[in-house]
């Protein structure tokens, strides 16, 4: 089936076909490790609970690796990149395994989009329309950046070659969240094994259902043992081992901005291993009282902080609106955003909002919502649980508005559906408000004023921005960020090269 008749025919779906779907996946879920092209159990016999947010059902007992199993995936993961079987492949045959591997990811969507959606309560139709589509197209960008990426052969005196070769690093260790299981390992797998690594994956202990399977799928297109490894598990334990370990090369890493550091340690307490970060942010968006066209302005506010439950790194989660129209805004996001995002059962494709990932989750964003009353943010809708799912991890969409940006809601990465409205007078105060923070992930200008748009552009501490859109983009943007939103860059050409090392080799001639 082509890409299109897949997603077409997923697209159409109903609820009914979808509970069909998810009751025959469950039991097939796969708890085991894949180590060295193969599934195991965790050596300890050890086992976690893998929970369905919307309903607070146990999916699976997933095996729970150690140290011992993050040991035993290294070594599978060195001894294949020693063997060249990947490293040394033929460009084009490299690209072949892994175009053949975007192929089955396609001709598999259902059972993965259905896990996704029991893991972690994303919408389904958001993990076809959306996550599916992205994860394919990662791989088919790294795949054809394989004989894009070159070396160089630089000017030298009439005597001498020199040749700059780009050669991968090794063993990579990919730790990903789960607010995007399958796409924040791709965004990490594809480049690193495109670029002739091998990759062990500790997936977030939250969604670790689609793990394996993936590492699966890329042995059936062809890619060779060893060479994708997942051990589930812990952070602090199988996480940490991962992060610690001699024999990996590099670490890329994207969650929150405190395990994020700790990686940075791990790093320096071992083999001084390269560490790419991408962390937490706490975005702003700049509406200028010139911008060209406020109901545009507020849609793409409400989705930049609703969509995915507000757990996305890149969330517009500080709305800076500009005195003028201030008023205007708050009310055009009341009338607009209080129905826009309705909580109901992930599985049902007319659902555009699931549950947070875990009752933590839920419980953690629950007192930030005190925590912006308490304070004297103004609550306009929202700032509870939606009584009629109570067996699911789930809060109902929230405004505040009339929020001081040294609140802690505008200071702390709340990561649920949570938006704060906090108003300024003219574009530099806008710009010291925007950068007020320890975050540099994702930002949004909304203007019809060049000048102004240029000038926040230039001085804003962000590692992406938008100029009247939000969340826009494609494969050629380099996505990561300036500060304490981490210092990587996923996605773009960058990305594949941040998986190679350079080699000089300087020739001098008879
Ligand atoms: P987290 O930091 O709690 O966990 C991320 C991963 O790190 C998980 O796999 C976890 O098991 C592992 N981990 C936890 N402790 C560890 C340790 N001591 N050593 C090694 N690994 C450890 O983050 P999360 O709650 O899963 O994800 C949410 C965070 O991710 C948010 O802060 C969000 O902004 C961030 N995020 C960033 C991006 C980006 O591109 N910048 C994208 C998605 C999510």
């Amino acid at each position: 089936m082509n890409e299109t008749t897949q997603t077409a025919s997923l697209e159409n779906y109903t609820l009914a076909q979808w509970r069909e779907v998810a009751e025959r996946a469950k039991p097939r879920i796969e708890t085991r490790l894949f180590i060295d092209g193969a599934y195991c159990d965790a050596a300890g016999g050890g086992r976690f609970q893998n929970i369905n947010p919307a309903t607070g059902e146990v999916l699976a007992e997933m095996a729970r690796g150690t140290e011992a199993d993050i040991d035993r995936a290294v070594a599978a993961a060195l001894k294949a990149y020693r063997s060249g079987a990947w490293s040394r492949m033929a460009p084009r045959d490299r690209m072949e395994v892994l175009y053949r591997y975007a192929d089955l990811i396609e001709a598999n969507a259902e059972s993965l989009a259905v896990l996704e959606t029991l893991d972690m309560g994303k919408p389904i139709a958001d993990v076809i329309a959306e996550d599916i589509p992205a994860v394919v197209t990662t791989i088919r960008f790294m795949a054809e950046c394989i004989d894009k990426v070159e070396g160089a052969v630089t000017n030298t005196d009439a005597g001498s070659v020199h040749m700059v070769l780009r050669e991968p690093l090794g063993v990579v260790g990919a730790i990903t969240p789960w607010n995007y299981p399958m796409l924040m390992a791709a965004w990490k797998v594809a480049p690193a094994l495109a670029a002739g690594n091998t990759v062990v994956l500790k997936p977030a202990e939250q969604s670790p259902s689609n793990a394996a399977r993936l590492a699966e799928l890329f042995l059936e297109a062809g890619g060779p043992p060893g060479v994708f490894n997942v051990v589930n598990g812990m952070g602090e334990d199988a996480g940490r081992a991962l992060a610690l370990h001699n024999d990996v090369a590099k670490i890329s890493f994207t969650g929150s901005t405190e395990v994020g550091k700790l990686i940075m340690q791990y790093a320096g307490q071992s083999n001084m291993k390269r560490v790419g970060l991408e962390c937490g942010g706490k975005s702003p968006q700049i509406m200028m009282g010139d911008l060209p066209d406020l109901d545009a302005a507020v849609e793409a506010a409400i989705d930049g902080i609703f969509a995915n439950m507000g757990e996305v790194c890149s969330a517009g989660s500080r709305l800076l609106v500009e005195r003028p129209i201030y008023d205007a805004f708050v009310e055009r996001f009341v009338a607009e955003g209080s129905n826009a995002y309705r909580p109901g059962d992930p599985l049902d494709p007319a659902t555009n909002m699931g549950p947070l990932v875990d009752r933590g989750a839920q419980q953690r964003v629950l007192s930030m919502i005190e925590a912006g009353r308490n304070e004297g943010a103004r609550l306009h809708f929202g700032g509870d649980a939606p009584e009629s799912l109570a067996d699911g991890a789930f809060v109902n969409p929230t405004l505040f508005s009339d929020v001081r940006n040294d609140m802690s809601i505008a200071r702390q990465e709340i990561f649920g559906p949570v938006a704060s409205v906090i108003p300024f007078e003219g574009a530099d105060e806008g710009l010291a408000i925007a950068n007020d923070t320890m975050y540099g992930l994702a930002a949004g200008i909304w203007t019809r004023d060049i000048n102004t748009a240029f000038k926040l552009i230039k001085n804003i501490e962000a590692g992406v921005v938008w100029v009247n859109a939000y969340e826009d983009g494609d494969m050629t943007q380099p996505f990561g960020g300036y500060k304490q939103s981490g210092h990587a860059r996923d996605k773009c050409m960058d990305s594949f090269k941040s998986y190679t090392q350079t080699k000089s080799a300087w020739i001098r001639l008879e």
